[in-house]
């Protein structure tokens, strides 16, 4: 529990439009704590949409003052971190930047809440060794499981509930389960945020997604707002 409340963070992958983002919003809304959506996206691929940068970040803000939440995205360099700052409430660090050390330096210079996602090869004394990085200049530090690569294929990533436990018990930070990277699919959303709130973490981070069969980003594990609703009063 963040606050004596499960911390419950959603919106699309990434921001593609004022109108996704506030029909998306204002669907959810009633049922999120924190609206996330990435302005800048770390794609494995260059030709895939890599976010809509200052304009994505000027709509995300938008919509979270409309709804009346803070809002989150991820910051995938620190040149772009001044105007983040401006816009987005919280910061993500992504899994592939867990080890990008001057970044986390920098972003612990921001003050702001950061959530730390864990590198998807990362074991978990180097995931909490990065988030020491960032506690050295700020105490506000989430760390976010969003599955680790493993020899299974049958889920995107394999979603390690234990290995986030012993990073809660060991780092006494808030721990919160990102179920959608972790699996990749949506009918395992609803079982992996039960499993998170049951096994006592802190929170969940979901992708939600108002058109999820167009969405530009991880359309395959977007939830319809109906959808990520439904979870909500299932947990
Ligand atoms: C995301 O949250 O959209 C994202 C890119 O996640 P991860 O860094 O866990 O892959
Ligand atoms: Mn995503």
């Amino acid at each position: 529990m963040i606050n004596d409340k499960f911390l419950r963070i959603a919106g699309p992958c990434a921001v593609e439009s004022y109108e996704q983002m506030s029909k998306t919003a204002q669907a959810i809304a009633e049922n999120i704590d924190i609206l996330r959506g990435g302005a800048y996206k770390p794609r494995s691929n260059p030709a895939s949409f890599q976010g809509l940068g200052v304009q994505g970040l000027e709509i995300l803000h938008k919509v979270g003052k409309e709804i009346g939440k803070p809002v989150i995205t991820e910051v995938l360099d620190p040149r772009h971190l001044e105007n983040i700052c401006k816009f987005s409430d919280y910061l993500q660090i992504g899994a592939r930047n867990m080890q990008n050390f001057e970044l986390l330096k920098e972003v612990a210079r921001s003050g702001k809440t950061v959530v730390l996602k864990r590198g998807m090869g990362a074991k978990v004394s180097e995931w909490i060794m990065s988030a020491q990085y960032i506690l050295a200049g700020n105490s506000k530090v989430i760390l976010c499981e969003r599955g680790i690569r493993t020899f299974e294929d049958s889920t995107r990533f394999t979603l390690d509930l234990s290995g986030a436990m012993v990073a809660k018990i060991e780092s006494g930070l808030p721990v919160i389960i990102d179920p959608s990277h972790a699996t990749g699919r949506k009918d395992l959303i609803l079982s992996m945020c039960m499993a998170a709130c049951a096994a006592g973490f802190d929170g969940i981070m979901v992708e939600a997604h108002n058109d999820p069969q167009n969405a530009l980003c991880d359309a395959d594990q977007a939830l319809s707002p109906g959808e990520y609703n439904k979870i909500i009063e299932g947990i």
